[in-house]
């Protein structure tokens, strides 16, 4: 997993980062100047480096918290998701499905909830906005609260 392996490289930088710290610590400034120097350009580059990694992990570890945030929002909406037909309704009140059909193939492969509007051409079909997969209009129709009709 490429978050695990950034995650060994920030703890690589970092050790790097101490055994330069340790050895400016136990040689008693008898180093050279100029060596001194390179030693903490060294130290420095490798504090870099770890900073660097450090935000990559932070970016999948975000991108993470996202992803987990959705699949929650559509587990809690699963439960008030229902199929009629070619689409899928949220459920009513009456326990029964309602409101604007939804595209099937959506809540199938991503657990995303779209409208399905009328083509433009063709008032016999109802199309995705999202992944523009098309269904008959008749077997995707709004469904009015109240007044369910029985089915066709
Ligand atoms: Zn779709």
């Amino acid at each position: 997993m490429p978050d695990l392996a950034a995650i060994g490289s920030v703890l690589s930088s970092l050790k790097t980062a101490t055994d330069i710290a340790k050895l400016l610590r136990e040689t008693d400034f008898s180093l050279e100047k100029a060596e001194l120097k390179l030693k903490l350009a060294e130290l420095m580059s490798a504090l870099a480096d770890a900073k660097m990694e450090m935000s990559s992990v932070q970016d999948t570890i975000s991108e993470r918290e996202r992803r987990i945030a959705e699949l929650e929002e559509a587990f809690q909406l699963r439960a008030t998701v229902v199929r009629d037909r070619d689409a899928y309704y949220t459920v009513g009140e009456d326990g029964k499905p309602t409101g604007q059909p939804m595209c099937l193939r959506c809540w199938d492969i991503q657990h995303k909830l779209y409208r399905l509007h009328f083509d433009a051409k063709d008032r016999f079909v109802k199309v995705c906005p999202a992944c523009a997969a098309r269904y008959e209009a008749r077997m995707a129709q709004n469904i009015a609260a109240q007044n369910v009709p029985p089915a066709a």
